[in-house]
């Protein structure tokens, strides 16, 4: 099978599973290590790699920094802006500080981390500032539910948006009644967050449920690519699984040609059943 891929509205195709880089840069003595991870999940295809100005202070870019130097055209690069600096000046100034811990010229994607309290007009404002000023390719939103992204269609030139990066995983499912409907209907893609359900406040045991570990057995595969190939079975959902240790890596690039039937689909729907109202937006 080819690998997954998924389509911006700008034509640009991205793989399905790509790397987070949460938590990466915090400490010096695992700087190389991550910068390998990385580096070993481009070899292996996941190009996409999300980081964000937030993660270990400016920390993380540095790591992704290192990562793709020599190589940045092989790489979907997408970072994102803390919801304070998400207007006027002060987005111009973090954008060149991601740029040049990141050291390269361009992003390609540059996502709203949150909803704060800048008017989302002025951060779309800036976002084309900054597209225009060739710093960006492109822009997004991250975390927003769907009374915020419709209110981003209100606003002038909030239709440009190419993505809601969201938390989705298994055992948290609330985004299938509506957010991520809403986002096929506008033809934009969800960047899923927290994938494998192992980080933040909500910590599932997904890997662990016995429905996961006997369709992983079946298919002699991990049950953590159970779950990246269940979070990318729909064509505009692009997974960003974090993993340091190589062995994690090889296994979430595998993930990338792996596909599950109607039936192992099934089996997932009945262990974690998605919910039949609105839930408020998960965020970790
Ligand atoms: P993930 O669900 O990706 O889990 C990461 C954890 O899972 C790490 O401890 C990692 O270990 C482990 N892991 C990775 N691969 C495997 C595997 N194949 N088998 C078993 N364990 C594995 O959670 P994250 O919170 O990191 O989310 C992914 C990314 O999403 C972040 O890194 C970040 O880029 C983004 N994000 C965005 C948010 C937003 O608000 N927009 C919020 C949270 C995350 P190890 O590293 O030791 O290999």
């Amino acid at each position: 099978m080819n690998a997954k891929t998924v389509l911006f509205p700008d034509g640009i195709r991205v793989p399905a599973v790509g790397q987070g880089t949460w938590f990466m840069g915090e400490k010096e003595s695992e700087f190389r290590s991550e910068v390998s991870a990385l580096q070993l999940g481009i070899d292996l295809g996941m190009t996409l790699i999300d980081t964000a100005e937030m993660y270990a202070d400016g920390g993380a870019e540095r790591v992704v920094g290192e990562a793709i130097s020599g190589r940045r055209d092989q790489v979907y690069l997408v970072s994102k802006v803390y919801p304070q600096n998400a207007g006027g000046e002060k987005a111009i100034a973090a954008c060149e500080q991601s740029l040049q811990r990141l050291k390269t010229e361009t992003l390609d994607l540059y996502l709203l981390h949150w909803r704060g309290s800048i008017k989302l007009e002025e951060t779309v404002r800036a976002m084309e500032a900054l597209q225009q000023a060739g710093k960006i390719r492109r822009w997004g939103v991250s975390n927003l539910d769907t009374p915020d992204m419709n209110e981003l269609w209100n606003v002038p030139g909030g239709e440009h948006c190419q993505t809601n990066q969201v938390l989705y995983h298994a055992a948290s499912r609330g985004i299938e009644y509506e957010l991520l409907p809403w986002c096929r209907e506008h033809e934009i893609p969800v960047m899923a967050y927290c994938p494998l359900a192992q980080a933040g406040n909500l910590r599932h045991e997904v890997l662990h449920h016995p429905v996961m570990q006997q369709l992983a057995r079946v298919r002699n595969v991990s049950s953590a690519q159970i779950a990246l190939a269940w979070v990318t079975r729909f064509d505009n959902v692009i997974a960003i699984p974090k993993a340091v240790q190589p062995g994690h890596v090889h296994d979430n690039a595998g993930a990338l040609t792996l596909s599950l039937n109607p039936e192992e689909i099934a089996l997932i729907d009945q262990a974690f059943p998605t919910p039949s109202i609105k839930m408020p937006l998960d965020i970790v």
